[in-house]
């Protein structure tokens, strides 16, 4: 962790929220205690977070969105009175700009405004507390509503949060209850997986092709947008043999001709005992391999932390 400190005068713009959430952080705050202080004053809204005010609150001086390559946020350090800027990329989309904020954000909540370049762990831990601060746990749990796991349910909340799908099926598969697994098929291979706790394991790894048995391998149209399906065979997705008999559903939401949601869940799963947090804790003793699946990366930032 490195100390957050101004270039150069007393940090006038340093507001009374910041020095809350940095003290909470000395007090070893996890990731979602911080993302809920910080967000508490929003609490009221119904739409999405407004991380654009949020980032205000915590002492940004602005947020820039202007032409630029090369980066998907940078986060320009404070400099006395001023506050830190953030800067998104006009040609990204708003969602991501959103994401992108968020994890700047992120860096300045966790005090990493230090002279080195951020390490893989602090950008892991800003995609963390970032995805926090955009969906927060307790809206997205009740957004919910103990309802079995449902793809469209994904997209619905990816639209009333305003992040991007990735996001939304990171979150929804991390905090539902039921043990489910959320894949994102682009381009005819595995893109990214979600969830997985309380679940056998995916055979598959980032990158392989949709299997042939899973109805994201068939082509759009005819069916319809969305087909849920008890999954024929469980070694379509899952390493076998599992250790119990188990029926798999499968629901497959085609999102654009070459991307498609999966969502599976075993067929009558109790829901597990205890809700997950955001630090990713694993029940025990629920299901049958309990690991987690694959690449775990929400919306990939490559950012900067520059000096004014
Ligand atoms: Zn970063
Ligand atoms: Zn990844």
């Amino acid at each position: 962790m490195k100390a957050s400190s101004s270039s150069s005068g007393p940090s006038e713009w340093v507001t009374p929220l910041l020095v809350r959430v940095h003290a909470a952080l000395r007090g070893g705050s996890g990731l979602e205690d911080l993302a809920s202080l910080a967000s508490s004053a929003f609490d009221h809204v119904d739409g999405p977070v407004p991380i654009e005010e949020l980032a205000g609150s915590l002492g940004v001086a602005q947020v820039l969105t202007v032409p630029f390559d090369g980066a998907s946020g940078v986060l320009l350090r404070p400099d006395g009175r001023r506050g830190p800027l953030i800067i998104v990329p006009e040609a990204h989309a708003e969602r991501r700009r959103r994401f992108s904020i968020a994890h700047e954000v992120a860096h300045l909540m966790l005090g990493h405004l230090g002279l080195a370049r951020a390490t893989s762990e602090e950008e892991r831990q800003a995609d963390r507390l970032g995805a926090l601060l955009l969906l927060p746990p307790s809206r997205v749990r009740s957004a919910m509503a103990d309802a079995p796991p449902d793809a469209r349910r994904i997209e619905r909340l990816g639209e009333a949060f305003q992040v991007s799908i990735d996001a939304a099926a990171r979150a929804y598969a991390e905090f539902h209850r039921t043990p489910m697994v959320a894949i994102i098929a682009r381009g005819g291979v595995v893109d990214r997986c979600y969830g997985g706790f309380g679940m056998p394991t995916v055979r598959l790894r980032i990158g392989d092709a949709v299997p042939a048995g899973s109805g994201a391998s068939r082509p759009a149209g005819g069916r319809g947008r969305f087909r849920t399906c008890t999954l024929r065979d469980s070694s379509t997705w899952f390493k076998v043999p599992l250790r119990r008999p188990a029926t798999f559903v499968e629901q497959v939401l085609r999102r654009r001709p070459d991307c498609s949601l999966v969502v599976l869940h075993e067929e009558g799963a109790p829901p597990l005992r205890e809700a997950r947090t955001g630090s990713g804790r694993v029940p025990r003793g629920q299901g049958v391999h309990l690991r987690a699946v694959g690449c775990q990366c929400p919306d990939e930032v490559v950012d900067r932390v520059v000096a004014p």
